[in-house]
């Protein structure tokens, strides 16, 4: 049998559909406790209530259906209002035996499982639950049907009910107690990707200041004794750019420099948007003569075609300054040399690697 309109999942990337499958469950009891009270009752029931069975029995269809647009939390909400209108105009036509009144614990496992709110308001939630359930007994409590007169049709409802209330406790503790892999999967991918996001710069795909603070910390607190080289690149003249072309032709650029680092720097290197045109290239593994020689790769690279943006060719170049990891491993040190390195080269005609 195709479950898919129970378990189907809902939209929001940030949930487990828990929640709502356990409610599409439950709005199936309540569906079918409803279409066999009214069948048992007769249809005595249907002519002297017509309205009110019409009306609830097309509302539990619409609240089921729109479990597939509205947010669990909503949907939470609307099932309980359903409860308890459907209960409370439903007591006085069945009677008190017929245990309409005990679809409340229904709702008081809903409170502790379904809902993420603070333990305190679960438990003022479930104590209000109490009292409404207690209420009822002062209000309607031993009240005989309106309708249903047979005792033996009589058992039959408050069968059908309590098998409603008992079934739905037990698919609600099955639900909330087993462990759902597919749901955990599908929180962790959305937890990646909001890490991923966290720690990437939009415009040009590369890891952002937030990362490369990251990775220099770790650099500098786990030590090591392999050559790490770390360089700062900085784009020549690049007011120009804006000025001239505008501001969407500079970020096209700045995107063309970080797709020709990506292209032509070693794999393992680390590449980050440091500022506005400002990158740092960190080198594992490699000491300052070998990070020089990726660098002028680079740079040449960058050099060699323009970058086509808004219809124009624009020509770009680039200053780098390059330092090698110091054996403490102060990469506060090292960043402070590679751009005073780069300083120095854009003092002195730009367009080169400063080592
Ligand atoms: P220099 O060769 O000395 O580096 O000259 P420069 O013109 O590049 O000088 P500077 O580094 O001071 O200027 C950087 C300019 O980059 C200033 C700022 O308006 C622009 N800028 C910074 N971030 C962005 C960005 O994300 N997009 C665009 N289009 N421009 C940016
Ligand atoms: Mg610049
Ligand atoms: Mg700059």
């Amino acid at each position: 049998m195709n479950l898919n309109f129970i378990t189907k999942d809902i939209s929001e990337k940030n949930e487990k559909k828990t929640v709502m499958v356990t409610l599409r469950m439950l709005y199936l009891l309540v569906f079918s406790a409803f279409v066999l009270d009214t069948l048992l009752a007769g249809a005595e029931t249907i002519r002297t209530y017509p309205w009110q069975i019409v009306i609830l029995f097309v509302a539990v269809i619409c609240l089921f259906a729109s479990t597939y647009r509205v947010p669990t939390r909503v949907s939470l909400i609307l099932f309980v209002i359903y409860l308890f209108v459907w209960t409370l105009s439903m007591i006085p036509v069945y009677g008190w035996s017929a245990g309409m009144q005990n679809y409340y614990i229904i709702i008081l496992m809903l409170t502790f499982f379904a809902s993420y709110r603070p333990v305190k308001i679960k438990f003022m939630l479930a104590g209000l639950v109490l009292l409404f359930r207690i209420l009822t007994i002062g209000y309607f409590g031993g009240i005989r049907s309106a309708i249903v007169t047979d005792p033996n049709i009589d058992k039959l409802i408050q069968t059908a009910n309590i098998s409603a209330v008992f079934i739905s406790i037990i698919i609600i503790s099955y639900m909330f107690s087993r462990k759902d892999n597919e749901a955990d999967n599908k929180l962790m991918k959305y937890n990646d990707q909001l890490m991923m996001e966290a720690n990437t710069d939009k415009l040009t795909g590369l890891f952002n200041r937030r990362k490369a603070d990251d990775i220099l910390r770790s650099l500098k607190d786990e030590g090591g004794l392999e050559n790490v080289s770390l360089a700062i690149g900085d784009i020549d003249l690049f007011k120009k750019v804006n000025d001239g072309y505008g501001h969407d032709a500079g970020d096209a650029v700045i995107r063309e420099v970080g797709r020709r680092m990506k292209a032509t720097c070693r794999e393992d290197a680390f590449l980050a948007r440091w500022g506005g045109e400002e990158f740092l290239l960190i080198f594992p593994g490699c000491n300052g003569d070998e990070a020089y020689v990726e660098l002028e790769r680079l740079r040449a690279s960058i050099k060699a075609e323009p970058v086509e943006a808004g219809g124009h060719n624009i020509s770009i170049t680039m200053t780098f300054g390059l330092a090698e990891l110091p054996y403490d491993r102060d990469t506060d040190v090292a960043v402070k040399e590679a751009d005073e390195k780069m300083y120095h080269g854009k003092q002195n005609g730009r367009d080169q690697v400063v080592y």
